[in-house]
């Protein structure tokens, strides 16, 4: 379901700017207040729907005293997952049209400001996935793909009169190959009145400028001649949308070319500022699974700033970068205590016992946003105005600070992305700071590490971890033996160091795969109907059909010899 609420102080210009910072002050000032009343305009406005109903029977809960109630609600209302509502949203996809997790049916979208220049030109790495009708009649489709389909999407572009340089029907495509071709072209097209560059995931801007680097030529020829390649673009809406957009640019098309000989002979470094001098800046979330992607991004943009985008998901928004200028590494994001009520489930890692291997953290009660501690990690919980009650988010944050009583969250990993073969477990961050091990003694030969996944084999005995790379480059096996050497004895679970010291988890093995290998497994993902917007690639996979493809592609084995 989508996440809906467009309270709370979205809109334009210097004043309502002013206005934002004053209102978010205040709400950051008294976060534990304004999440009570959050809470109870979401129960003022839901208390009827079947679900609540259930849990809370007749009791008006939102009439109560604001700790009485939000006591009682924490108390009735059960934590759920995805699953538990399940039930729910299929009823509510084949045409239920009873209340049952909303009262009204959810339509808005967040709106967010951009400091730009008016008039400017946003090139935006987006898209939309297709979209489907449900048994009863609902349009489906991923959250970035509703928003960029959406009257809210034109409205921020003539409102900031700041406009995409692609029109719709090269973001709706559905071909992401064809999308990303007319994506650059059209950037290019505009590229002196382009402000920033942008995608919802830093993952698509560094897949978009990697085709740049095959595709630049061909796209020269269709800004010289104002034509568009026939055998790259098929699409006879796209074709028409972009051939109606451009026109031929003779002088444009020879400076791009000077530019890319020389940006080809440096390995495409400072591409960005070349291409479009007068970008101010590049945004997209870089933290998180996105980190990877942070060093070929900052290859690309050169010296322009690199700002980290907020902390938001399908189901709410939930934080704001509120210091923009810091490196992506660095970035915190402040809780807005009125996008939802937010609870936090305090969890300890790296757990010995290993009886309960069900769980990877030991959990404490969820707490309030009013009482998070100092560098504690936590699960988020929400209960959002999109129907959604004590819901268990699945990603893991740690509070790294405050932002007068609200909380600067740093984003940790998604909760159930783990490495587990027995009693070791190693979340997504763990794993990223393995590979970044790794790969420094691969950055030595000059190579790249373009993209990795890793899973555990538990089907041969005794299990193991497997790390899949993808390198740009040529490397010695020597140096590859000693990355999968470096990786295994990088991995610090004492679960995972005792086990390998006893054998009862096997050598780590490092698998290379062909070039293009993750350029296939995105293809299956949008092939099953994922947004490429939306695409993270997914850090440990047990997927059969995706560990199928990385077996076939796999070109190189290595096994550790740490422990021996
Ligand atoms: P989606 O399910 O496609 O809406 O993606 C939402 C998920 O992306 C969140 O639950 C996070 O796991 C991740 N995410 C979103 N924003 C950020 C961010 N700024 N930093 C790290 N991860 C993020």
């Amino acid at each position: 379901m989508e996440a809906a609420n467009n309270t709370n102080g979205n809109g334009y210009g210097n004043n309502y700017e002013c206005d934002i910072i004053r209102w978010f002050e205040y709400i950051s000032e008294n976060a534990g207040e304004v999440q009570r009343e959050t809470l109870r305009r979401i129960l003022e406005q839901n208390y009827d729907v079947e679900y609540l109903k259930k849990r809370l029977g007749d009791t008006k809960i939102q009439d109560m005293d604001a700790c009485e109630m939000e006591t009682l609600y924490t108390s009735l209302v059960p934590l759920a997952s995805h699953a538990d509502l399940e039930p729910y949203i299929q009823r509510i996809a084949d045409g239920d049209t009873a209340s049952l997790l909303t009262q009204e049916p959810i339509t808005k979208l967040s709106l967010r400001v951009y400091p730009i220049r008016e008039g400017g030109r946003i090139l935006e790495f987006i898209y939309s996935s297709k979209q489907f009708k449900t048994k009863g009649g609902l349009t489906a489709g991923t959250a970035t793909t509703h928003y960029y389909a959406s009257e809210e999407f034109k409205i921020k572009q003539e409102k900031t009169k700041s406009f995409t340089c692609s029109p719709e029907e090269v973001i709706s495509s559905g071909e992401y190959k064809q999308s990303t071709y007319c994506h650059l072209l059209l950037g290019l097209f505009f590229s002196d009145q382009v402000e920033f560059i942008t995608s919802t995931f830093a993952y698509s801007i560094v897949q978009a400028f990697t085709a740049f680097e095959e595709c630049w030529q061909d796209i020269c020829i269709d800004v010289r001649e104002g034509s568009l390649s026939s055998s790259r673009i098929t699409l006879p809406k796209m074709r028409k949308a972009v051939l109606d957009t451009i026109s031929p640019k003779p002088y444009l098309a020879s400076k791009i070319e000077v530019a890319c000989k020389k940006l080809e002979s440096l390995d495409w470094f400072g591409l960005v500022p070349k291409l479009w001098p007068n970008a101010k800046y590049v945004y997209s979330i870089m933290t998180g699974s996105m980190q990877h992607y942070l060093k070929k991004l900052r290859h690309y943009a050169g010296d322009l700033p690199l700002v980290s985008a907020d902390y938001g998901s399908t189901e709410s928004w939930i934080g704001v970068n509120v210091d923009p200028s810091l490196p992506p590494e660095d970035v915190t994001f402040a809780v807005i205590p009125t996008f939802s009520y937010f609870e936090f489930i305090p969890i300890h890692r790296r757990k010995q016992d290993c009886n309960s291997a069900i769980d990877d953290f030991i959990e404490d009660e969820p707490v309030p946003l009013s009482q998070v501690k100092l560098g504690q990690e936590y699960e988020i919980v929400l209960t959002s105005f999109t129907g959604l009650y004590r819901y268990r988010l699945g990603d893991v944050v740690e509070v790294a600070g405050f932002h007068k009583g609200t909380p600067k969250l740093n984003f940790v990993c998604r909760r159930k992305l783990i490495l587990t073969v027995n009693i070791d477990k190693n979340t997504e961050k763990d794993l990223q700071l393995v590979v970044d091990r790794g790969s420094q003694l691969l950055n030595k030969t000059g190579a790249e590490l373009v993209d990795f996944t890793s899973h555990a084999d538990i089907v041969n005995q005794p299990g193991h971890y497997i790390i899949y790379w993808e390198i740009k480059g040529d490397v010695e096996e020597g140096v590859l033996n000693q990355c999968c050497h470096e990786m295994d004895v990088s991995f610090v679970d004492p679960g995972y160091v005792v086990s390998r010291r006893t054998n009862s988890i096997g050598p780590l093995e490092l698998c290379i795969v062909k070039r293009g290998a993750f350029r296939m497994i995105l293809d299956y993902f949008v092939g099953n109907g994922a947004a490429l917007s939306q695409f993270k690639t997914p850090r440990c996979t047990s997927n059969q059909v995706l560990v199928r493809i990385l077996n076939d592609w796999t070109i190189k084995r290595f096994h550790s010899t740490a422990y021996c």
